[in-house]
């Protein structure tokens, strides 16, 4: 058995004996479903865009507001490369999981919505930057039908009551947190989880990393999934070096059928 294999087979167990579970999901489980992260999207030059912009000033609410045009530029690529592709077996594996363990929650940072396609229980599922459709008016608040074609067309997508610009209800660099998501989060943290597991995520934000160093101070077991090591690797009790679609189904075969 080489040292990957036992590093499976411990994750496997910990799956097996834990009853309250949080993946945190971020973009390198969706960049093996093909999608670029935002600094992989098409034009960038060391993460700057042919305005000259870095990407994060292009992708900002406040560009938003000041050039639709040029934020939805980016916007549009990005929905359309999530609308080019489908969740992968670490998305199946997660829901699947869901499914055997009614304590089993996602924190995901990504807003392609795999997780429900996959399956994901939408109740145990926090998309805490928000997600890509449906789109909405910003002027009046009515609903746009069919993302998919509005992304094809003249940007940015306007409301077809009042002109008023479209957006998806993501959370753009500069913006806040949904208070929604951030309150479940908040009250699934107070009670608690035994297994943390990081995937696909360097985590840098402080609410991502808050959940790994709880459950961590608590007496839980942490894990980073990543074919990289990050700097989680100082804060995990595990680090599984692989990508998560074929870590988990293996991890996940390990568990016996109850
Ligand atoms: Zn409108």
């Amino acid at each position: 058995m080489t040292r990957d294999d036992s590093r499976i087979r411990q994750l496997g167990q910990a799956l097996e004996a834990a009853e309250r579970i949080l993946f945190i999901t971020g973009a390198g489980l969706s960049a093996d479903s093909g999608l670029p992260t935002y600094r992989g999207l098409g034009g960038l030059y060391n993460g700057t865009t042919a305005e000259g912009l870095p990407i994060e000033a292009a992708l900002s609410g406040p560009m938003l507001q000041r050039d639709p045009a040029l934020c939805w530029k980016y916007l549009a690529e990005i929905g359309r490369a999530c609308h080019g592709a489908t969740p992968n077996a670490g998305h199946r594996a997660i829901a699947e999981l869901q499914a055997r363990k009614p304590g089993c929650w996602v924190l995901t940072q990504n807003i392609d919505g795999f997780h429900r396609a996959a399956g994901s229980p939408a109740e145990r599922l926090i998309e805490i930057h928000g997600q890509l459709a449906p789109l909405y008016c910003q002027a009046c608040g009515r609903e746009a039908a069919d993302a998919e074609r509005r992304l094809a067309g003249p940007l940015p997508p306007r409301c077809d009551a009042c002109a008023g610009v479209l957006r998806p209800p993501v959370v753009l660099f500069e913006e806040m947190l949904p208070v929604e998501a951030v309150e479940r989060l908040r009250r699934q943290q107070a009670i608690g989880f035994d297994l943390v597991l990081a995937v696909g995520t360097s985590a840098s934000f402080g609410y991502i990393l808050e959940p790994l160093l709880r459950c961590r101070t608590a007496g839980g077991f942490t894990v980073e999934i990543n074919p990289a090591t990050t700097e989680l690797a100082a804060w995990v009790d595990l680090h599984v070096p692989g990508r998560a679609l074929d870590v988990l189904p293996q991890a996940i075969g390990h568990i016996s059928e109850q």
